[in-house]
C-alpha cells in the first residue's frame, strides 16, 4: 500500500510502477469526490454519489472507508479478496488511516509512505496542478501534517525527488520497484512444501 501526503506524488509513482510491471493489479478506489479534467471513470476511481457510497458502505462492500477533506474514499472489498485469492500482487493508494486499517485486516501487506524531498512542495504542487481550491489546498496541507505523524507505523519511507531535467521517470520508481521485489523473498511468501523440498534436497 502506497500512502502519504496529498502532491507528495502518488499517483504518479503508482502509474510508473503499474507500467513496469503489468501483473501488478491495482485497486480502484470508490470516491464521492468530483471528478478532476484527467480522471478517467473505472481506472483513477469509481465516482459515486454519496447516497450509493452511503448504501455500499451500510452493504459492507468496502475493505475500509474514509472520509478525507469533506470527501468519501473506499477500498472495494470484492475486488481485493478476489485479486489476492487468484496469487496477484496488489497495491491501493489510501490515505494513513486507510492504510493502516487495510494492515489490521491483512498483517502482511506492505506500508510504503511517500513524501516530498521537500515538505514546501507539497504546497506547490497541489497550487500548481489547479485541481483544487485555495481552500481545498489548505484542507490537504493540515491533513499531510497529521499523516507525517503515522511515519513510524510504515514499513518503508521513499523519498519522491523532482524529476530530472531530462524530464525522465521519477528515480523513485526504482525505490518502489526494489521494495517490491524484496517483499516477495519474505519468508511468509513461501509455503511448507517449499521448505519440506530443501530439506530433503
Ligand atoms: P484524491 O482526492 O487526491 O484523489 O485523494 C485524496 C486522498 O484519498 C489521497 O490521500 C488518496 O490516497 C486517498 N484515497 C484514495 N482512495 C482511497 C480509499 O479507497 N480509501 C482511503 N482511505 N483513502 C483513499
Amino acid at each position: 500500500m502506497v500512502s502519504g501526503p496529498s502532491g507528495a506524488g502518488k499517483d504518479t509513482l503508482v502509474e510508473g510502477l503499474l507500467r513496469r510491471r503489468p501483473a501488478l493489479k491495482y485497486s480502484v478506489s470508490a470516491t464521492t469526490r468530483t471528478r478532476r479534467p484527467d480522471d478517467v471513470e473505472g481506472v483513477d476511481y469509481f465516482f459515486v454519489s454519496r447516497d450509493e457510497f452511503e448504501r455500499r458502505a451500510q452493504h459492507d462492500e468496502f475493505l475500509e472507508w474514509r472520509q478525507y477533506n469533506g470527501n468519501l474514499y473506499g477500498t472495494p472489498r470484492a475486488f481485493v479478496e478476489r485479486t489476492l485469492n487468484d496469487g496477484y500482487d496488489l497495491i491501493m493508494k489510501p490515505e494513513v488511516n486507510g492504510a493502516l486499517a487495510v494492515k489490521r485486516t491483512f498483517p502482511q501487506a506492505t506500508l510504503i509512505f511517500i513524501v516530498p524531498d521537500r515538505l514546501s512542495h507539497l504546497e506547490s504542487r497541489l497550487a500548481g496542478r489547479r485541481t483544487e481550491s485555495t481552500e481545498e489546498i489548505a484542507g490537504r496541507l493540515s491533513i499531510a501534517r497529521e499523516e507525517m505523524k503515522s511515519i513510524p507505523n510504515f514499513d518503508y519511507l521513499v523519498i519522491n525527488a523532482e524529476r530530472t531535467l531530462d524530464g525522465g521517470e521519477l528515480p523513485a520508481v526504482d525505490d518502489l520497484e526494489a521494495i517490491l521485489k524484496a517483499e516477495r523473498f519474505r519468508i511468509h511468501h513461501f509455503d511448507e512444501g517449499t521448505f519440506k523440498k530443501l530439506e530433503q534436497s
